[in-house]
């Protein structure tokens, strides 16, 4: 496995590739890799000749009060991770090397990114797209895998990508979780013990709905209520959002036609750890 830090570099090795008519997959992660993030290597490796997992905690997508500076870095372990699952690149630039003092450049979806997560944190979808974009500028893959755990992330790349044309196909991953439903995240890490027990009835109420719906229930209230009466049942849980809503526009619906999102995030306890889950009703990303 290679690993490459300088964007220069990174670009000059994705037109070597091309040029001998290889296919590039990227995963953008921002590392502390974990099960969910090999999974979608796992995915990558069948569409493309060359795997290229960029390992890079974004500064812009964080807001001023978030844990940019106490995200987990563990890059060795990363890397060895990678390498163990077959990845052919790890790309992890500078933040000064993707941001040089004269950046001024971004890129803003409109809408979509006021919806759920974008209400709590207004900055961070322009932080991700953003980046993304410049990681499909100098990486210029032919595919990238993206996780269904950010259900909002995904469908706002797609829309870039589709406004601007970009010439890459976005690719979901499912959501890879514990045992016990927990949705595997970075973050997870920050939870005390009491934290991690209680975070099993994120999932658990996303089971729950998914379990009305397949009975046949297509109003959201209930299925709303049921997510929420879970949430109740810890004092540790503190909900940020629990919403219904459409695959396009990310805009709550009373009833369900055919498909939805049911996405929730909330704060847990003492640590603060914010963490986010979803399932798709009908219908897949
Ligand atoms: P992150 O490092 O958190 O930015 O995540 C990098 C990519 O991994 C994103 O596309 C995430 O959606 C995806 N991802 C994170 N957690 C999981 C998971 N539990 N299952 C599947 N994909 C995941």
């Amino acid at each position: 496995m290679k690993t490459v830090t300088s964007v220069h570099e990174m670009t000059n090795l994705a037109y070597a590739f091309r040029s001998v008519g290889k296919r590039i997959v990227l995963i953008p992660t921002m590392g502390a890799l974990h099960r969910g993030h090999l999974s979608l290597l796992k995915i990558a490796k069948e569409l493309a000749d060359v795997t290229v997992m960029s390992v890079f905690v974004n500064p812009t997508q964080f807001g001023p009060h978030e844990d940019y500076s106490r995200y987990p870095r563990p890059f060795d372990e990363d890397c060895r991770k990678a390498e163990a699952a077959g990845c052919d690149v790890v790309f992890a630039p500078a933040a000064g090397d993707m941001y040089p003092p004269l950046h001024s450049t971004s890129v803003q979806v409109d809408g979509i990114t006021t919806r759920l997560c974008g209400k709590s944190r207004p900055t961070h979808f322009q932080g991700v797209t953003t980046v993304v974009l410049k990681l499909f500028n100098c990486i210029k893959p032919h595919f990238a895998v993206f996780g269904q755990k950010d259900a909002q992330q995904l469908i706002i790349i797609r829309r870039m990508v589709e406004d601007l044309y970009c010439p890459v196909d976005i690719v979901a991953a499912p959501i890879v979780r514990e045992n016990d439903g927990l949705a595997l995240s970075s973050r997870n890490a920050y939870l005390t013990q009491e934290e991690r027990s209680a975070a099993v009835l994120i999932s658990e109420g996303l089971q729950a709905v998914e379990k009305l719906f397949s009975d046949g229930e297509r109003h959201t209230a209930p299925l709303i209520e049921t997510i929420e009466e879970r949430f109740a049942q810890s004092s540790l849980i503190a909900p940020e959002y629990v919403e219904i809503v459409d695959l396009c526009l990310l805009e709550p619906v009373d009833r369900i036609a055919d498909s939805a999102l049911v996405a929730v995030a909330c704060r847990m306890g003492q640590s603060n750890t914010r963490l986010i889950d979803n399932i798709i009703l009908g219908g897949r990303l």
